[in-house]
């Protein structure tokens, strides 16, 4: 209940008041991964991970902001730890501050045993495409979300060049797994230039228009609002109220902000989605409440 009404007093806030306060900060604890996947170079950039001390800090002055979500990120956040902490550490530690919902992204390939409130899993398609961009590790993930006991558990598809043809499919597997509550997805985001991962703009029209129609045969947690905002290309870019914090540095909105081009060709999908809640469209806020 309490995110609830505090998700509701933001958006009055927000809307009717034109209050601006920071909704979202993602935490990077480590860039460091287990994975070498196709679409990432997060691992080569540099920094070392945070320490249990600086977490705590960032974690601090973020709620000092009036900030209640937080984000846990890497990297893979699930090989973080300093000392005798390790990432259940930093979740409890937030939640005992008053952060009213923490929120886990991971590769899943590490078991998902957790007091996180959601935690959203990247599957890049169907077996073998998964595979194909993110290395063998698609049987795993499988085994680790049919393990866990976890009871708020979201897949994350990130659509690109190699995956647009098989998400109807990749929505009937998922659905099929009983503890997936849903899948949000993406389109892949040029960072690194317009490589092979790549969708052009009609093309992804396209797709969008065909996933407006998924919507009403599967588990989807893109809003029909937030998608056809994706269609319009239209939503807040930078979106100021999210931000990144990366080992001593705040970006607004994600950690490659600062190029109108690449915003352009933002495939960051749940930024439309807050965009849509904000602006009070039913379905947006219908799905966030399904998981915030
Ligand atoms: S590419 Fe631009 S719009 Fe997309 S998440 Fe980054 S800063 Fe935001």
């Amino acid at each position: 209940m309490r995110p609830f009404l505090y998700g509701l007093k933001y958006v009055i806030d927000h809307q009717l008041l034109r209050k601006t306060r920071p909704l979202i900060r993602g935490l990077v604890l480590t860039n460091r991964c287990n994975l070498r996947c196709r679409h990432c170079r997060l691992a080569t950039r540099g920094q070392k991970d945070l320490s249990f001390e600086e977490i705590r800090v960032a974690i601090d002055s973020f709620y000092q902001e009036g900030g209640r979500c937080l984000y846990l990120q890497g990297g893979e956040p699930f090989v973080w730890h300093d000392r005798q902490y390790r990432l259940d550490d930093v979740v409890d530690y937030a939640h005992g501050l008053g952060f009213l919902t923490v929120v886990i992204y991971t590769n899943g390939t590490l078991p998902i045993h957790t007091s996180a409130d959601t935690v959203f899993i990247s599957v890049d398609g169907l077996r073998t495409t998964h595979d194909a961009l993110r290395g063998k590790t698609f049987d795993r993930i499988m085994g680790n979300i049919r393990d866990s006991a976890h009871s708020s558990l979201y897949i994350n598809c990130t659509i690109n060049n190699y995956n647009k043809d098989e998400i109807g499919e990749f929505c009937e597997y998922v659905d099929s797994i009983d503890n997936i509550r849903g899948i949000f997805f993406y389109f892949h985001t040029p960072y690194y230039g317009r490589d092979e991962l790549y969708i052009e703009p009609d093309e992804r029209r396209r797709i969008l228009h065909r996933m407006l129609d998924y919507t009403r045969h599967y588990r989807i947690l893109n809003s029909r609002a937030g998608l056809k905002s994706a269609l319009r290309n239209q939503w807040k870019r930078p979106l100021g109220i999210c931000s990144v914090y990366e080992k001593g540095a705040v970006y607004e909105c994600c950690r490659y902000s600062g190029d109108p081009d690449l915003c352009q060709h933002c495939g960051y999908l749940s930024y439309a989605e807050i965009d849509q809640t904000l602006k009070m469209k039913p379905s947006a806020i219908y799905n966030a409440l399904k998981y915030f």
